[in-house]
Order: structure tokens, then sequence, then C-alpha cells
């Protein structure tokens, strides 16, 4: 909370959690492993052995610091491995206070390691040929120069990167319910999530109802010091994130997008010097505007329209990010044709911003190569190897078969 901002109703439901990311994994340890293989070749068995891949680099973003480390930490070291993280230079303390907990727990060193420092000193691990693999949540350009860099010596690489995904809502859903999801999805953490929400698309026939609800609900939103409790929305992390929020609001102006509410830092002379803004709704938003191709990662919300599902379909996936989608429908058949329609990662119906350490997250398309949490993951952090046994009682010649 103290380096980034993070709200304290949610880091401590957050911080809760990470316990059963430990236990979960420790279980997967133990049950996580080959398989044996009916191969149609007579006298053989054949079967196969999971093993670690060697020495992780977990390089981390600054907007969920633990959270997303232990995503890496606890399946990495459940498979066996030894792990070198790199947190972001924004937040690296809550880092070292989580490494002391493993010196504590009498980890043997060496297991798990910090380095800390910038973007060089994350380049520097990747490009080390003894790193085995990378585990990376960060933003696409750079996930990009590591999958080229890992490339040189063939370091396996999973990345974890950004989005600008849509959450689609309905005519025929209870709008007070989307509005709700709608606002949780976008304006929490103050927009700073890889699984944002932050194109909304509504059906035309409700548009101007939708949109005049969720300007209501956005003027609710208590801004404040981010470890009050009852503080809905905090800061934005750091002075340059800041300016880049900012920065995108106007160009969502100039581009001709129309501000219904925000826009900028509130005015309550209360909030002081800190890095506020407002929840930030955007109207009328074409999906070609840079507001609507580009990660903001901040508090602001396009709204475009659409006509008909087939509509919807064609909006939501014409983006170079596939992270997550949310659609709000009462129609059970929509819902299960659009689920197979939108290419993303993870699709919420009538719900939104979930994950559970139990079932994989990550990306299509430019959001990411692996998926993070649940058995998946731990076929990231393994090689497979296979191994084949002689159950014959001799062997023959190979070159006098007969004999
Ligand atoms: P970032 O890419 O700037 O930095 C992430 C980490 O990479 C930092 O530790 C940084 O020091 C390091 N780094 C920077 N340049 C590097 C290089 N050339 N080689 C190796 N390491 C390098 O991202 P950020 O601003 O810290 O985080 C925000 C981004 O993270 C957003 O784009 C967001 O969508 C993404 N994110 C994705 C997920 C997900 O699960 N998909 C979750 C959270 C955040």
């Amino acid at each position: 909370m103290l380096e980034n901002g993070k709200l304290f109703r949610e880091t401590q439901p957050q911080t809760k959690m990470l316990a059963n990311f430990c236990y979960y994994y420790a279980g997967l340890a133990e049950s996580f492993g080959g398989e044996t293989v009916p191969v149609s070749v007579p006298n053989v068995v054949n079967y196969t052995v999971r093993e670690p891949i060697g020495v992780v680099a977990a390089i981390t973003p600054w907007n969920s610091p633990l959270g997303l480390l232990m995503w890496k930490l606890c399946p990495a070291l459940a498979a066996g491995n030894t792990v070198i993280i790199k947190p972001s230079e924004v937040t690296p303390v809550a880092t070292l206070e989580l490494a002391g907990l493993f010196v504590e727990a009498g980890y043997p060193d060496g297991v798990v390691n910090v380095v800390t420092g910038a973007g060089e000193t994350g380049e520097a691990l990747v490009a080390h040929p003894q790193v085995d693999k990378v585990a990376f949540t960060g933003s696409t350009a750079t996930g990009k120069a590591i999958a080229k860099s890992a490339a040189d010596h063939l370091a396996r690489v999973s990345l974890e990167l950004g989005g600008k995904s849509p959450n689609i809502v309905f005519a025929d859903v209870d709008l007070d319910n989307a509005v709700n999801g709608v606002v949780a999805g976008v304006f929490g953490a103050t927009g700073q999530t890889c699984m944002a929400g932050s194109r909304v698309l509504v059906e035309d026939s409700v548009y101007d109802e939708f949109a005049a609800k969720l300007v209501e609900k956005a003027k609710t939103i208590r801004l404040g010091d981010p470890l009050d409790p009852e503080t809905e929305m905090g800061t934005v992390a750091f002075k340059g994130q800041y300016d880049k929020v900012l920065g995108y609001i106007e160009i969502g102006k100039e581009e001709g997008a129309k501000l219904l509410f925000g826009g900028g830092p509130p005015e309550d002379p209360a909030l002081g010097k800190g890095l506020y803004i407002l929840p930030t709704v955007f109207g009328d938003v074409d999906n070609d505007m840079r507001i609507a191709r580009e990660e903001i990662f901040g508090p602001v919300v396009c709204l475009i329209r659409f006509r008909d599902e087939g509509d919807a379909v064609r909006i939501a996936n014409d983006t170079d990010f596939g992270l997550a989608a949310g659609v709000w429908t009462d129609n059970v058949a929509r819902a299960h044709r659009m689920i197979g329609r939108l290419r993303a990662g993870t699709v919420w119906v009538n719900t939104y911003r979930k994950t559970n350490y139990a079932t994989p997250f990550g990306g299509f398309k430019q959001s990411g190569m692996g998926r993070e949490n649940g058995l998946e993951v731990m076929r990231e952090y393994t090689e497979v190897k296979s191994v084949w046994i002689n159950t014959g009682a001799s062997i023959a010649d190979p070159f006098n078969p007969r004999a």
C-alpha cells in the first residue's frame, strides 16, 4: 500500500489469499506428476516424469507486487526450481519483505533470491545463459523484448502482458447489476489492472440509459487515502503513470470521444497533493481511437455502441490483445455463443475480475504466452522426460535377428 497506493480494502483480502496459494501448490507438489503411456510397442514400459526446469527468473510489475509474484513463485518452487526474483523498481520493498519470510521459514540459501533494479537488471537476467526460464508479468513491449533476448539461449518463456478487455452489455440484462460489474471491472485498483474491462460495449437500445446509470455510479465513488478502509478508489501509483493517464484523457478529447464524467484530478482540497484522477467515462468512443486500442492502465473507461451480437463480437475481437472479456446477458444460449466466439484467455459471464489459484489465467494474441495458475502452470515450470524400459527377457542381435 505504501509503495503503490493500492487500497487497504483490496490488499487485505488479497494478502490472506496468498497463504492459500502456498497450500494449493504444496498439495500439487505431491500430486502433479507424469503418466504411464500405453504405447503400442511390445515388451516395453513407457512413462513420463516431470522434472524442474532449473533456474527461473521471475520478473514482476508494480501493480500487484505480491499477488503476481506468488503466481510464479509457488508453482516454480512446488515443481522444484530455484527462483531469482526481479521486482519492479517501483515496488521492491514488498518483495524483499516476502523474501524475509522464506529465510524465517528455513528455506536453503539460494532457492529464493531477489535482485533489485530497473529494466537493465531484468535485461541482464534474461540474457544470462544460466537462466533456464523467464516468467514475466508486465507490459507487452517489455514482453516482446524479453522473448527476443531469451531466444538467444532458448530459455523457456511465459509472458503475462497487457490487455484492452471488452466488457459487453446486452439489452436483456439487469442494467443496475451490469453497471456494478462494469464499475468494479474498470475502476477497481484505480484501473491499474491488466484485466481492466476498459472497453465497455453496450447494445444500442440501452446505450443511453446505461451511460447515464454508469455516470451516476461513477460520481459516487469515494476517492481518498488508500489506507482508509472506507476509500473506494485510491491514487495512481506514481507520477509517470499519472501523467500517462492524464495524457490519454487529452488524447481521447482530441479524438472526439465525448467526456461524460471525470477527465482529470478532483478539486477536493482534502485530497491534498495525492495523485488522484476522477473515474473517467468517455462516451461515443470509436474502436479505432487510440483510447480504445492502447492500454491506459488507469481509471478511464470507453463506452462503445454495438448493434447486435455479431457486431459485438467483431468489435470485441478487433484488438491486438486477448487477455479477458466480460459478457452481461440473461440469455444462456447467447452467453455460450459469446464464450465460443471471444478471443480471450478468460471470459466472465455476469461477473468480472475473478481469478483463483486453481484456474488458468493468461492471454491470447499479444496479451501473452503460457498460462499461470492451476495444473496448467505446473506444465510451464517442468520439463517432461519420456522413459522407456525394455521388459523382454533378451535383446536380439540387431544385425542378425534370427541368430
Ligand atoms: P513493465 O513492462 O514496464 O515492467 C515490468 C517489469 O519488467 C519490471 O520489473 C521492470 O523493471 C522489468 N523490465 C523493464 N524492461 C525490461 C527489459 N528490457 N528486460 C527485462 N525486464 C525489464 O510493466 P509495468 O509498468 O511494471 O506493469 C504494468 C504492465 O503490466 C501493464 O501493461 C499490465 O497490463 C501488465 N500486467 C499484466 C498482468 C497479466 O497477468 N497479464 C498483470 C499485471 C500487469
